[in-house]
C-alpha cells in the first residue's frame, strides 16, 4: 500500500498534468492571438481535429509515441514536459506549503508562470493577459489576508517602481513593460518582502546563466528576463519566507 501522503501527490500532480495541457495551449495560442476556447486543438501540420483520446494528457503523447494520428508528424516534446513541469510544480507547492487555499493560489501562479516563462522565451514578450491573470489571483490572496493588506500594496511597487524608473531612463532598452507589470502582480500577490527576494534571485540567476549562455552557445545579447524573474519568484514562494527567517536568525547570533 502505497502511504496516505503519496495518493494525494499522485492526484495533485494528475491535476497538475491537465493545468499543464491547458497551458500549452495558452503557449500555442496567446502570442498569435487566437482563441484559447473556441478553436479547436488540431494537427499544425495537417490540420487534422484533435478528439479527446488525443488530448490526454502525457498518455496520448506516450501512446501516439510523440505523433500525429492521421499524418505521423513528430509532435514538440514541449508538450509532455510542460504538462510534467506544471504537475511537479503543483506537488512542490503542496509538499512546501500544505492543504489550503493559499496553495490552490500558488499552484495556478506558478503554472502562469511556467506559461509565461515559456511565451517569453520565444516572443521576448509577455501577453498581458497572463499578468492580468496572476492580478486577479494578487486581488483574491489580498482578500484571504486583508490585515496584512499594506504588505501587498507596499509589494506591488517596491520592484515595479525601480524597474519603472529604470524603464524612463534607458528609453525601454534596460528592461521590458512586461517585466514591470509582472513585477507588480506578483508584488501584490507575494507581498514586498518576497518579492524583493524573489526578484534579487531572478536577477542574480538571470545575469549568471546569459553571460554563460552568450559564452559558450553564443546567445544573443538579447535577454528574456521572463523566465528568470519567474524561476527566482517560484522560489520565493516555496522557500522565501523560511530563508528569511534562517538570514535573520544568523544576522542575530
Ligand atoms: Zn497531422
Amino acid at each position: 500500500m502505497l502511504p496516505e501522503n503519496a495518493v494525494l501527490h499522485i492526484v495533485i500532480f494528475i491535476f497538475g498534468l491537465c493545468f499543464g495541457s491547458f497551458f500549452n495551449v495558452v503557449t500555442d495560442r496567446l502570442p498569435r492571438h487566437e482563441s484559447i476556447v473556441t478553436v479547436k486543438s488540431h494537427c499544425e501540420s495537417c490540420g487534422y481535429d484533435l478528439k479527446w483520446y488525443d488530448n490526454i494528457p502525457l498518455l496520448s503523447y506516450i501512446f501516439l509515441k510523440g505523433r500525429c494520428r492521421k499524418c505521423q508528424a513528430k509532435l514538440s516534446i514541449k508538450y509532455p514536459l510542460m504538462e510534467i513541469a506544471t504537475g511537479a510544480l503543483f506537488v512542490l507547492v503542496f509538499l512546501f506549503h500544505g492543504i489550503s487555499i493559499e496553495s490552490g493560489i500558488w499552484c495556478l501562479a506558478s503554472g502562469v508562470l511556467l506559461t509565461i516563462s515559456v511565451i517569453d522565451w520565444r516572443t521576448y514578450e509577455i501577453p498581458i493577459g497572463l499578468n492580468y491573470f496572476l492580478l486577479a489571483l494578487g486581488l483574491i490572496h489580498l482578500g484571504l489576508d486583508y490585515k496584512n493588506w499594506f504588505l501587498y500594496v507596499i509589494g506591488a511597487v517596491s520592484v515595479s517602481l525601480l524597474l519603472y524608473i529604470i524603464y524612463l531612463l534607458s528609453k525601454g532598452r534596460a528592461i521590458g513593460g512586461g517585466d514591470i507589470k509582472l513585477m507588480a502582480v506578483m508584488g501584490l500577490l507575494l507581498g514586498w518582502k518576497l518579492c524583493v527576494f524573489g526578484f534579487v534571485v531572478g536577477c542574480v540567476a538571470g545575469s549568471v546563466i546569459h553571460i554563460l549562455r552568450m559564452k559558450i552557445s553564443k546567445a544573443e545579447r538579447m535577454l528574456a528576463m521572463g523566465p528568470y524573474l519567474s524561476a527566482g519568484l517560484f522560489l520565493s514562494m516555496l522557500v522565501g519566507e523560511r530563508f528569511m527567517d534562517w538570514y535573520l536568525g544568523m544576522l542575530r547570533l
